[in-house]
């Protein structure tokens, strides 16, 4: 299983992640919910005390261990330490789990050891029971004591998680209320794909382009980037760090206008980048295409330049933001996402493999074979042609085992820059 990088918290405070088994995408959500035990707090409290105390234990004493600690180990100087302090076996591993993952953290970031203050456990499926009909959960804790906590949410919010899976949750008490934070999965059964939709991100568009498997284009949508709006706030940021440019974190009313712009960005990014997700996932789901991305990762190893012009514009983030959402909403419509490696898609000629030179305005012309096409819908073919190249071969379903011609380029391409540069709906 490979893990992937991205989760975030959006205004539901549902955090979320997506990654790969295998061929199949597994989407991760957390619930965040307020509970209230049912009778006195005093058990549940003394477990989060406990618990922090026990974790506290286990970070002071692995920090000053040079050697790499593997679970084994951990668990041969941990474990029977643990239990014989009234945790359950699965509390035990979760605890020292926890303070290694702590200690990793912190030896990457501060160099500081790790001093726990606030009141957190995260609790392993076999110590918990979850009721969502009732809305109920059942914690055990130390001693065999055993807490029932109401959960307080909507019918609305729980519903979709009823076909889901949950291995994990979290507990925590902040100012006096209780919150659960429980995780879940799914397996996105992917639909059969019959079109391919090929996605290039550039700072100010995303182009999306449909094929069908044999080369032909059924669609083609530009959309503008809200980069002019975020780079104006960025610039913002920067202005005024740079008129008090060593006292900017000290003075509130400065601090607070900063602040102020950085939050603006945020939701300006991630209201595109949920709309627009959505949006490519509903059009994806109408033609039953595959969603096909270039892979962020390799761009920035293999593409130095462009990703140097990237962070300058506007960044990899917001990329990895727009990505993130294009991922998630497509998993939710039970949809295929892949990424190709982006070398050469904007380089390369699709019809014969030439170099491309500009000619004009974002476009780009060949001089060996005379194609000429749009800079962004030049990049979907080669997308496209990547993909279909890649995985004609390893039975897709849907995909004929002959198509695509290599040295045909999907139909409409040919020097009309008109077609290309509008903007369909
Ligand atoms: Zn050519």
């Amino acid at each position: 299983m490979s893990e992937k990088l991205i989760s975030f918290e959006n205004k539901d405070t549902i955090l979320v992640s997506y990654s790969m088994r295998g061929e199949e995408p597994v989407v991760n959500e957390a619930l965040k919910v307020r509970a209230l035990p049912e009778g006195s707090y005093d058990k549940l409290l003394e477990f989060l005390k406990l618990y922090r105390d026990a974790v506290q234990l286990v970070v002071d004493k692995i920090w000053d261990i040079d050697e790499k600690l593997s679970w084994k180990k951990l668990h041969r100087l941990f474990y029977s330490d643990l239990v014989s302090m009234s945790f359950r076996a699965h509390h035990a591993k979760e605890i020292y789990v926890n303070a290694k993952s702590l200690v990793d953290s912190a030896r990457g970031n501060s160099g500081r050891k790790p001093v726990l203050r606030k009141l957190s456990a995260r609790i392993d499926k076999y110590d918990y029971k979850l009721d969502l009909d009732n809305m109920i959960l059942t914690l055990k804790l130390h001693n065999n004591y055993e807490v029932r906590l109401k959960l307080i949410a909507s019918r609305e919010r729980i519903e979709k998680f009823r076909s889901w899976s949950n291995y994990e949750l979290v507990v925590k008490y902040e100012e006096g209320v209780f919150w659960v934070s429980i995780y879940f999965k799914r397996i996105v059964k992917s639909l059969n794909s019959r079109t391919v939709m090929a996605i290039d991100l550039n700072f100010g568009n995303v182009t999306l382009a449909i094929y069908t498997f044999d080369g032909r284009r059924v669609r083609l949508k530009k959309l503008k980037t809200p980069h002019k709006k975020i780079l104006t706030h960025k610039i913002w940021i920067e202005r005024i760090q740079k008129k008090y440019p060593k006292s900017w974190r000290f003075i509130k009313s400065v601090r607070r206008a900063i602040e102020r712009h950085g939050k603006r960005i945020k939701n300006i990014s991630w209201d595109y980048a949920h709309k627009l997700g959505d949006l490519i996932a509903e059009l994806a789901l109408r033609y039953h295409s595959v969603v096909v991305l270039e892979d962020l990762e390799k761009l920035k190893e293999n593409n130095k330049k462009k990703d140097k012009e990237f962070n300058k514009k506007l960044g990899l983030w917001f990329y990895r933001r727009i990505q993130f959402c294009i991922e998630y909403e497509a998993g939710e419509r039970n949809l295929r996402v892949a990424k190709i490696d982006p070398r050469g898609t904007s380089s390369k000629c699709p019809r014969c493999g030439g170099k491309l030179v500009e000619d004009g305005y974002r476009v780009l012309r060949c001089r060996k074979c005379g194609f000429v096409g749009d800079r962004d819908v030049t990049a979907t073919i080669n997308i496209y042609k990547k993909y279909v190249s890649k995985h004609s071969r390893c039975g897709v379903p849907g995909v004929a085992p002959k198509a695509p011609k290599p040295d045909e380029a999907p139909s409409g391409m040919q020097g009309n820059k008109n077609e290309a540069m509008t903007t369909e709906s």
